[in-house]
């Protein structure tokens, strides 16, 4: 294909990162429409749309009008006027293999031959999908982090049967809404972002289970050593100790098992769940 530019985007789920990818699309000027499965949903959308204009304007000074962003975002919950005319559909849907096929197989049928469909799938790669797309030369995943505008990578990784003209033009899409594209070159489950994290985490975890070092030395460490701005347990804290806990009881490590136990009864059991509730491995005062 000759590379076509992309107006017209459409996000399948509004909720913690659909929200903000259409969010972040409006704000950078182009038209989006969200899709969710229900008005009700539909409508919790709105005011995850108006918390992000807040967010957008408390963080972002001067580089944008949020409120008009809010304009440029329509809603439905009828996926094929969803994607009638959309020259992107960006998937974010929950992280269940099943429902994400079951989507892309309708999603084939309703949307028009030129649309490239994008999963924001975190654990799942585009292999295991794409025999469901009906396109498997316009398919790939464009994979955002949490707090979209503050963190603004966004991993962009086909599969070996996607067409290079269909990366060039979601690599363009990221970086004209405001993203640092990551450039994969294969298939990689964790991208880039991950797979350097999550060893880094687990090596944190692993030292506070055996008692090695308090949390606080251990990120003085890494910040001193490093220069990196923050350590392991205050990035624990950012992500959330809920999500810390779900991936670490599931683990096959046994010490990662024993953090998440540790994690729970420390923290979680009292409503201790991170920079979200003020308080996790570290405590935090508003502003
Ligand atoms: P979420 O549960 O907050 O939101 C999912 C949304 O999808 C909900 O609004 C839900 O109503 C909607 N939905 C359910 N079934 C649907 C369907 N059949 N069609 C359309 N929408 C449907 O989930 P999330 O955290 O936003 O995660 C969504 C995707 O983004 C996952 O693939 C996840 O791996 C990925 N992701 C999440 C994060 C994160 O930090 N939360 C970061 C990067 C990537």
């Amino acid at each position: 294909m000759t590379q076509q530019s992309i107006t017209k985007v459409t996000v399948l789920g509004t909720g913690v990162l659909g929200a903000q990818i259409a969010f972040q699309t409006a704000f950078h000027g182009l038209d989006v429409t969200a899709y969710d499965i229900s008005d009700e949903i539909l409508e919790a959308a709105q005011e995850r749309f108006r918390g992000l204009a807040g967010r957008y304007a408390q963080d972002l000074p001067g580089e944008g009008d949020a409120d008009a962003a809010l304009t440029r975002i329509a809603t439905t919950s009828d996926l094929g006027a969803a994607v009638r005319d959309a020259d992107l559909v960006i998937e974010a849907v929950p992280e269940s293999l099943e429902l994400k096929r079951d989507v892309y197989t309708r999603l084939g049928e309703l949307a028009p031959e030129r649309t490239i469909f994008a999963t924001n799938s975190s654990t799942l790669l585009p292999s295991a999908i794409v025999a469901f797309t009906g396109r498997p030369d316009r398919f790939l995943a464009l994979h955002y982090a949490n707090e979209i505008w503050l963190h603004n990578t966004a991993e962009v990784m086909g599969t070996e049967q996607t067409d290079p003209a269909v990366y060039r033009a979601v690599v363009d899409f990221a970086a004209r809404t405001g993203m640092e594209p990551i450039e994969l070159h294969k298939e990689q489950p964790g991208y880039v972002l991950n797979s350097l994290l999550v060893p880094l985490l687990n090596a944190a975890s692993q030292l506070y289970v055996d008692g090695v070092a308090d949390v606080e030395t251990i990120d003085k460490t890494w910040r001193i050593g490093t220069g990196a701005p923050a350590g392991p347990f205050q990035i624990f804290d950012v992500v959330g100790l809920t999500t810390a806990y779900n991936i670490s009881a599931v683990s096959e490590s046994p010490k990662q098992r024993e953090f998440a136990a540790l994690v729970k009864e420390r923290f979680i059991d009292q409503g201790k769940l991170g920079v979200a509730t003020g308080e996790g491995f570290y405590r935090y005062t508003a502003g």
